[in-house]
């Protein structure tokens, strides 16, 4: 029932953004000055990035998002095999991060989202919206499948982790918090007057420099500082700041499909809860919210990882 209301209410919210959506516009740039008619050797500036995107293009980018999340599911709930997973992983961190560098993506559309609602003359594309609710919409019935595996902020994240620790339980919590605290003060920013305006996500995304090869160096350095401490603290981004992180948490707890830890298999050693970097595992079961689906449990399962596997083959 609370799934029936969850669905809901992103259709109430997405009926509303859609009411914002953009109106098709030329930018009259042959009346514009240009670099002859200002001349003096005048040259324009190259500081948009990204450039615009064709429509058929952008479309194509929510498909390919729907299939990979589509594909996540399968590797990850069917499948079980972390290994694909990676593949995935270094799949979307190719194409949603570096060739398309780290934009749309849904974590940055809450501003947008949240503006179309409150603010009759601003307008988004159809592809901001359908990427906003898309992975929320997944959520509901699998979980976070977004998180593992397509999402290219977490999968870099995911690809770095190299020797994970265990944080505390009470500092984990503690720490939890902040990104509900990021995802109001980032709406609050969003929500003021137009001259105030400000889109402290996308500004302060730790990684889309990276994904860019350029901006300040500030950014840059922030991106691989997260990135250094992302080797051993397992995706610091996703577990503590990520807004959208938090959103996906509130709808995955309806799910009722997602990573499980088999009861049928299991032999109650623990070493999955071992295994599990982002501490999602409580009393040998996977917790919903927090599970960012990267099927290490898996892999550390004496009766379904990769030496069962090769049992399986000799
Ligand atoms: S928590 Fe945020 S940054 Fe991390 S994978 Fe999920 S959406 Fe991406
Ligand atoms: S329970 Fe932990 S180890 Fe298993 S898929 Fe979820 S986050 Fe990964």
């Amino acid at each position: 029932m609370s799934r029936l209301w969850a669905v809901v209410a992103l259709l109430c919210a997405l009926t509303g953004s859609v009411w914002a959506q953009a109106l098709p516009y030329e930018r009259p740039v042959d009346r514009a000055p240009q670099e002859k008619s200002i001349g003096g050797g005048y040259k324009t500036p190259d500081v948009q990035k990204p450039l615009p995107r064709k429509g058929w293009l952008e479309i194509t980018d929510v498909v390919l998002l729907a299939a990979a999340m589509g594909v996540s599911v399968w590797i990850v709930v069917k499948r079980r095999n972390r290994r694909w997973l990676m593949a995935l992983s270094a799949t979307s961190v190719a194409y949603f991060g570096f060739y398309r560098e780290g934009c749309v993506c849904p974590i940055g559309s809450i501003q947008n989202v949240t503006v179309a609602l409150t603010d009759g003359h601003y307008h988004i594309p159809m592809v901001v919206t359908a990427t906003f609710f898309l992975p929320l919409l997944v959520a509901v019935f699998y979980g976070r499948a977004f998180c593992g595996g397509v999402c290219a902020l977490g999968s870099l994240q995911e690809l770095v982790l190299i020797r994970p620790v265990q944080v505390p339980k009470k500092l984990d919590r503690a720490l939890g918090w902040l990104k509900y605290v990021y995802l109001l003060a980032a709406i609050g920013f969003a929500v003021l007057p137009l001259a105030q305006r400000d889109f402290v996500i996308c500004r302060f995304d730790p990684f889309v420099s990276l994904f860019r090869r350029s901006g300040f160096a500030h950014m840059l350095a922030l991106g691989a500082a997260f990135l250094v401490l992302g080797m051993f603290v397992g995706r610091p981004y996703c577990r503590y700041l990520c807004p959208y992180g938090g959103l996906l948490a509130w709808f995955s707890r309806l799910s009722s499909r997602g990573v499980s830890i088999t009861p049928n298999k299991e032999l109650d050693c623990g070493l999955c809860t071992d295994a599990c970097p982002y501490g999602a595992i409580e009393k040998m079961r996977a917790v919903r919210a927090n599970c960012l689906y990267c099927a290490r449990c898996y892999e550390a399962c004496p009766r379904e990882g990769p030496l069962v596997q090769l049992r399986g083959q000799a």
